[in-house]
């Protein structure tokens, strides 16, 4: 299947990208296209194609198709895990060139996406071992009855993808849903689309047949508007920004179909005056410069006991004055922002925070030989900030972060859930106690002890809680979202 699949891939030009619709390299149906821009310089290298509701059309029937009537759902747990584990082989074959155009497409530096793509490989490692690893219950009943339950795909799986992180994304969602043998529709982000579509031809060359997986590119109110409103389509897994998700959210209630949304952060470190603070620090400073900021669990709140903020001021301070933002291929902290659109956002954001008088501890720089048409916003470590300020509740997704003082325990806790969101936070403290009763009472999905982050975090459910949104993908549970259970019973007699 896979040498044959493979032939009938046709190869795009350098750098005019298709979408990738039943196997196929596939233009727009009226041509449109957006250009690509590298952040690093602002200068187009690159077009996708502009989609509208013909292009949504044609990838959810190939989809529908091949989810109908196709091989793939039909295809063993067991045979879906091997093509799957070939996949993650593929990546890895892959994974320098891979992690070169992620980072010229999205600014990321090279060492940032060079571990994505790591990770992206480990979660078809990791699908394709739990494959054929989810079993059902037997349930027990008065003679004559036998009852037992069955995970089933869902269907046609549409994946919308926010751009701060394409491999890993895609990895989160393709492999879990190919996994259970759903088939796969995915609008990643109009500034993010080349390793997806890149890695969609690299499935069809591990085996997985056509139509199975499709990307469709373009703007989020046309081709992101017209996949979720598509009645052809079975879930929605959606990531991105709170307001987009509830647009997405109305769009799946009209079809009556589920969704998962993982949408925004704005994510507390509790630093704790016993903590370890020379651990915590390249920790917690990597938590917010990691992709610049643009990270959904960016730690951009540092809550530091009041006893110790002269201390956490100025070892923080220190460290962010030698941090420099420059091109993703150069050596630094960190790279661009992904546009001018968040550049111009980030910059306002800190103008405002500023003018209100947040003091500005520390600030990073920005690389000499950097383009100035370059979107590099410098580092900074700002406070005390006023608990109210817009920059300490509101996600900058931006190198931002924020410090602010707290009283004792309770009071840590109280500022740590005072944001709208509830994705996820740390907990800094050499105290076990106290470290776990705080891990308790803080609302977020992902609670870490003394550190930030376990590699990709595959293995972890992950997801919101208020409107950090709802669902959980990675992980075991992942296998759940993109399924749902059939009982069977027998009257036997
Ligand atoms: P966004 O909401 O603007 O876009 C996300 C995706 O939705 C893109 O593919 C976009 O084209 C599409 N879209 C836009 N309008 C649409 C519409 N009307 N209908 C359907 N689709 C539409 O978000 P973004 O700017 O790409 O990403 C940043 C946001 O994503 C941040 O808030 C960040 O915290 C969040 N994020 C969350 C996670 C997580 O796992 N929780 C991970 C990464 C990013």
């Amino acid at each position: 299947m896979s040498a044959q699949a493979a032939s009938k891939v046709e190869k795009p030009t350098l750098k005019d990208h298709a979408n990738f619709i039943g196997g196929k390299m596939r233009p727009a149906a009226d041509g449109r296209t957006i250009d690509v821009i590298c952040p690093s310089d602002g200068q187009v290298f690159a077009t996708i194609a502009r989609s509208g509701q013909a292009d949504v059309d044609a990838a959810v029937r190939a989809a529908r198709v091949a989810f109908d009537t196709g091989a793939w759902p039909r295809t063993s747990a067991t045979d879906r895990g091997r093509i799957l584990a070939r996949m993650s082989e593929l990546i890895l074959s892959e994974r320098e060139s891979l992690a070169r155009l992620e980072a010229k497409d999205v600014g990321k530096i090279y060492r940032s996406t060079f571990s994505d793509v790591t990770v992206l490989a480990r979660y078809f490692e990791f699908y394709a071992g739990a494959a054929d690893k989810i079993g059902g219950d037997v349930i027990p009943l008065p003679t004559g009855f036998t009852a037992f339950t069955i995970r089933e795909p869902l269907g046609v799986v549409a994946g919308i993808l926010p751009w701060n992180s394409p491999t890993q994304m895609f990895g989160r969602v393709v492999s879990p849903a190919l996994a259970m043998g759903n088939t796969v529709v995915l609008k990643p982000a109009e500034d993010a689309c080349l390793t997806v579509l890149r890695l969609a031809e690299l499935a069809m060359e591990a085996g997985l047949p056509e139509g199975a997986l499709n990307v469709v590119t373009g703007y989020g109110h046309e081709a992101g508007a017209a996949l979720s409103a598509h009645p052809a389509i079975d879930f929605i897994s959606f990531t991105g920004s709170p307001e987009v998700g509830t647009l997405v959210q109305q769009a799946a209630a009209a079809n009556h179909v589920g969704v998962t949304l993982e949408l925004g952060g704005k994510s507390p470190h509790i630093l704790f005056d016993d903590a370890d603070f020379a651990a915590a620090l390249p920790i917690i400073t990597n938590s917010i410069i990691v992709n610049s900021g643009q990270t959904c669990v960016a730690g951009s709140r540092l809550l530091v006991q009041a006893s110790a903020i002269d201390r956490v001021s100025e070892l923080f301070g220190a460290h962010f004055q030698g941090l420099s933002t420059g091109p993703h291929d150069v050596e630094c902290d960190l790279g661009p922002l992904i546009n001018a659109k968040q550049h111009k956002r980030v910059n306002s954001m800190l103008s405002t925070a500023i003018g209100e008088g947040v003091p500005v501890i520390a600030e990073g720089r920005i690389a000499d030989g950097s383009s100035p048409d370059g979107y590099f916003v410098r580092p900074m470590l700002l406070g005390p900030v006023p608990r109210q300020n817009t920059i300490a509740r509101k996600e900058v997704f931006g190198p931002v972060l924020s410090l602010l003082p707290f009283t004792d325990e309770s009071d840590a806790i109280a500022l740590a859930n005072d944001t709208p969101f509830g994705l996820a936070a740390a907990v800094w403290s050499r105290d076990v106690g106290r470290a776990m009763r705080a891990s308790r009472q803080v609302r977020a999905g992902q609670v870490y002890i003394n550190g930030y982050g376990a590699g990709g975090g595959v293995e972890l459910p992950f997801g919101g809680f208020k409107k950090s949104g709802h669902g959980r993908e990675k992980g075991m549970e992942a296998l759940h979202e993109f399924s749902a259970t059939k009982t069977v019973i027998l009257n036997h007699g």
